[in-house]
């Protein structure tokens, strides 16, 4: 067992660390107050291969690990952990099409998405179905060749933007085996978008509501069989933990970082704040946990590239952990800052906010729990 990256792994993270520190880090707080969503600089990811990191390569992906992805996630996460994130829902729908589409659908979608020509938004939640998303009520009537989509998606990252939406409607009945997948561009006729959500954190991308108002969408959309739909989505977000994950521990270990030069350089009762102990101490526990959440991240990471099948549970167990124990390095980090942490201008209040939504999406870390508990104690215990 090998607890280390490769030489090659190493290096796909350096490069992701260089961009995030020359392409996002410098301005990461402007986007934040400005409400910016920089899709140049979204491209200019894509451009080194992160916009389709684990899809195949002869449609643009890059052909990596979710190991990979995750070393490239944090990487990115320490210039911004709020456009790392929109990457990784753009990459979460870029493999659901490569992983369950037909040659036709990858051929027509994916070398748009893995350039990020065209983004990609993830449609799941509702405004009524949340945690509980098998009790969806987006319908998707059967019309011929066409489903024709009624409904409304509620915080759908991206929205407005994005040109492609994997969106979970159902067409059948009632809980998840009446659910199917479909991919629909952002310019068919009846499609129509709420307003950007004003919000805490991740100011620098959009979240929307999608309204489909008699939407027509070809039946050879659709994403695997019918009835399938509720199965793809599960199987994005078992990735999508895994990076959601990994970009909280890269904005944590960028708060750690900062916090680690704001002690050497600020005194107060004659010496440095890193000569005191208490202070020591704290430091070195934020480190110890994230290091520890790091590790466990690797291993969950590399259970979903092994396809084991516990993977589902450890990415779960991976995404409660790291994006819990990650908040709190980073407030910790907020607090040794003293009253500078709350100033915008050194940027950990930022990530503080930031890293918060992480503990909310992609499945709440309750119901994360819930998808543990049931694992360890069986569904009827
Ligand atoms: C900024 C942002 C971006 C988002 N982006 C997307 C996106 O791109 N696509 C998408 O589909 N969704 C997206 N979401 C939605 C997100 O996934 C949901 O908000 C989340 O799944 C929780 O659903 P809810 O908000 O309806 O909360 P609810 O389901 O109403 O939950 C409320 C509370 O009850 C708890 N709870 C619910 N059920 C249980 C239970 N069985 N046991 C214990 N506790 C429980 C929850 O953990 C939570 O604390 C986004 C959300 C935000 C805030």
């Amino acid at each position: 067992m090998d607890f280390g990256l490769s030489e090659e792994q190493a290096a796909i993270g350096a490069m992701a660390a260089r961009f995030a520190s020359e392409q996002l880090a410098p301005h990461a707080l402007e986007w934040d107050e400005r409400k910016h969503f920089p899709v140049e600089t979204l491209r200019q990811a894509a451009a080194l291969g992160f916009a389709g990191i684990y899809v195949r390569e002869e449609v643009g992906g890059s052909g990596l690990t979710r190991l990979d992805a995750a070393v490239i996630f944090e990487a990115l996460a320490t210039g911004c952990p709020t456009i790392a994130a929109y990457i990784s829902i753009h990459n979460m729908c870029a493999w659901m099409i490569d992983a369950f589409g037909d040659e036709g659908q990858r051929q027509r979608f994916l070398p748009d998405l893995t350039s990020m020509a065209t983004l990609a938004s993830y449609c799941l939640t509702e405004p009524g179905a949340g945690s509980d998303a098998s009790a969806l009520r987006t319908r998707a009537t059967r019309d011929g060749d066409h489903y024709v989509l009624d409904g409304q998606k509620q915080f759908i990252s991206g929205a407005g933007v994005s040109g492609v939406y994997v969106v979970m409607a159902r067409t059948g009945g009632e809980g998840p085996r009446g659910i199917s997948a479909l991919i629909v561009p952002g310019d068919a006729p009846g499609l129509s978008f709420g307003a950007n959500e004003r919000k805490m954190g991740w100011n620098a991308q959009p979240t929307r509501t999608v309204v489909f108002e008699g939407v027509r969408v070809p039946v050879a959309n659709r994403l695997g069989a019918e009835g399938d739909g509720f199965r793809i989505a599960m199987a994005g977000l078992d990735g999508g933990r895994l990076n959601i994950a990994a970009c909280s521990l890269g904005g944590a270990q960028a708060a750690l970082d900062k916090t680690l030069v704001y002690l050497r350089d600020r005194h107060a009762f004659g010496q440095a704040l890193a000569a005191f102990q208490a202070l020591q101490f704290r430091v070195a526990d934020m480190a110890t946990e994230l290091e520890v959440a790091r590790t466990f991240l690797w291993r969950a990471a590399s259970t979903l590239d092994a396809k084991s099948p516990d993977a589902t549970k450890l990415c779960a167990m991976a995404k409660r952990f790291v994006t819990d124990a990650a908040f709190e390095v980073a407030n910790r980090a907020l607090q040794l800052h003293g009253g500078y942490g709350y100033l915008a201008e050194y940027g950990l209040e930022k990530i503080v906010r930031d890293l918060r939504v992480h503990q909310i999406l992609e499945g709440t870390n309750e119901i994360m729990q819930v998808i543990i508990a049931r694992s360890v104690l069986g569904a009827r215990p």
